[in-house]
């Protein structure tokens, strides 16, 4: 009889266990449906990327898309609560939200949440002021000197240049090396100083408010693949109002998002932005300044 209630009490504990193991305490919520990028592909590696954690339970919401017969009455209706989820994750560069989809997301930011920009995310909506604040730096989209500065990294310290110009380029991809500049961020905290990154579009002339913004890890735009010769900010951190946002310009297309230094500072960012703190263990296979990995 004694033997059967602790047995019973094992299997409940255990229920219990996998009913835990089953419901992580945060909840993400990835943004797509519009891109000039293939986000119907990138999606579930983004998604999968945060599930792998064990620490989220992530929803898509995807916008409507343009072309579809009732485009406006839906997305007059696109109306994602926000406020119910840890960390929103952008992987949408598309039309305007409407007004209160827009205020929602500056409110739930301002308010505490967590806010992911990933690559072509931060060439969305250029004439959206409280956007543009929290993704710090975009490109494209028309985004010029009136965008904010171009900012770099030289010497130690982020650069502001106001001078005139476009915001947004990137050269021929090619394996980049990252940077750390902030070694000491939970984020980037034990990661190796430098490390490779697979061969991607190194983002570069970035333009914005970039108020409050926290350069992580740059890279250097190689003239000989087209680029700008400077250190360009990869990824960054920014405080809009009470709410934590990762950027990361990583991440073109499916092949990108399987590399492993996307991956694990996507995790990193992402439970930053959710929580302040990153508990996560640097992976074996995080790679050095030699080569890039690639997970399957
Ligand atoms: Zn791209």
């Amino acid at each position: 009889m004694r033997i059967k209630r602790i047995v019973a009490t094992l299997l409940l504990w255990s229920g219990m266990a996998a009913v835990a193991a089953a419901e992580p305490a945060l909840k993400a919520l990835i943004v797509d449906g519009q891109n000039n990028h293939n986000w119907k592909a990138t999606t579930p590696l983004l998604k999968k990327a945060l599930e792998e954690t064990g620490l989220f339970t992530v929803d898509v919401v995807t916008a409507p898309g343009k072309g579809s017969s009732d485009y406006a009455q839906a997305m007059a209706r696109f109306r994602p609560n926000f406020a119910g989820y840890s960390v929103v994750v952008m992987n949408y560069n598309g039309d305007d939200w409407p007004a209160e989809t827009r205020k929602d997301l500056e409110s739930y930011v301002a308010g505490g949440g967590g806010l992911v920009s990933v690559h072509a995310a931060d060439n969305s909506f250029p004439n959206w002021k409280a956007y543009n604040e929290m993704i710090g730096l975009g490109g494209w989209g028309g985004r010029n000197e009136k965008s904010g500065p171009y900012v770099y990294w030289k010497d130690g310290r982020i650069v502001r240049d106001t001078s005139k110009g476009p915001g947004g380029s990137h050269g021929a991809q090619h394996p980049f090396l990252l940077e750390v500049r902030q070694p000491e961020h939970p984020i980037t905290k034990g990661l190796p100083l430098k490390f490779r990154h697979a061969p991607d579009e190194l983002y570069s002339l970035l333009r914005g408010p970039a108020k409050n913004l926290t350069v992580l890890a740059t890279a250097y735009a190689d003239p000989k693949f087209g680029g700008t010769g400077r250190n360009e900010p990869i990824l960054m951190t920014i405080d809009f109002g009470k709410g934590r946002v990762f950027h990361t310009t990583m991440g073109h297309d499916a092949p990108r998002c399987r590399s492993v230094a996307f991956i694990v500072t996507l995790q990193r960012g992402a439970e930053w932005a959710a929580t302040g703190k990153v508990t996560q263990a640097v992976p074996a296979d995080f790679p050095g300044a030699d080569q890039p990995r690639v997970r399957e």
